[in-house]
This record gives C-alpha cells, sequence and structure tokens, in this order.
C-alpha cells in the first residue's frame, strides 16, 4: 500500500479523496464505495461497491432493469405481482 497523500478530516468527519485516486480508479462523483475497517492494523479501506439488488440489496443474479441491479428473485417477485 503506497501513501499518496496527507489530508485533514472535517469538522464533520470527512476527507476529498485525492484526484489522482479517484481517476486511477475511475470514480465519479456518486460512485458507490464499500467501506472497510481494520481496527487491528488502524486503516480505512475503500473498494468500489460491487452491484446489489436495489430492492434486497442480494449481489446474486442480478440483471439490468430500466438501468437499476435487480436479483432474479426480486424480478419474479415483480411480474407474479
Ligand atoms: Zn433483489
Amino acid at each position: 500500500m503506497e501513501r499518496i497523500s496527507t489530508r485533514l478530516l472535517d469538522e464533520l468527519g470527512r476527507i476529498a479523496l485525492p484526484s489522482v485516486s479517484r481517476e486511477a480508479f475511475g470514480w465519479e462523483p456518486g460512485a458507490p464505495l464499500d467501506i472497510f475497517e481494520d481496527a487491528a492494523n488502524q486503516q480505512v479501506v475503500l473498494r468500489q461497491a460491487a452491484p446489489r439488488c436495489v430492492f434486497c440489496k442480494s449481489g446474486t443474479g442480478l440483471r439490468l432493469f430500466g438501468g437499476k441491479h435487480v436479483c432474479a428473485q426480486c424480478l419474479r417477485a415483480i411480474r407474479e405481482s
């Protein structure tokens, strides 16, 4: 792991990610990111969130429906309603 820069938390606990990092990973404003905590090593790790069903948050059996990810089970429930 490489240190890119040092940033100060603002009064609400926020930081701005360095543009070099956002560009390297293709993270645009609004990109969903998962936040992982490694308390033993006092680290926080960000990772682009895997797509999830907009209804049940499942990550399996996803299909795009109207630009949103929906799992097969929720699609079936919608069709049957
Ligand atoms: Zn679902």
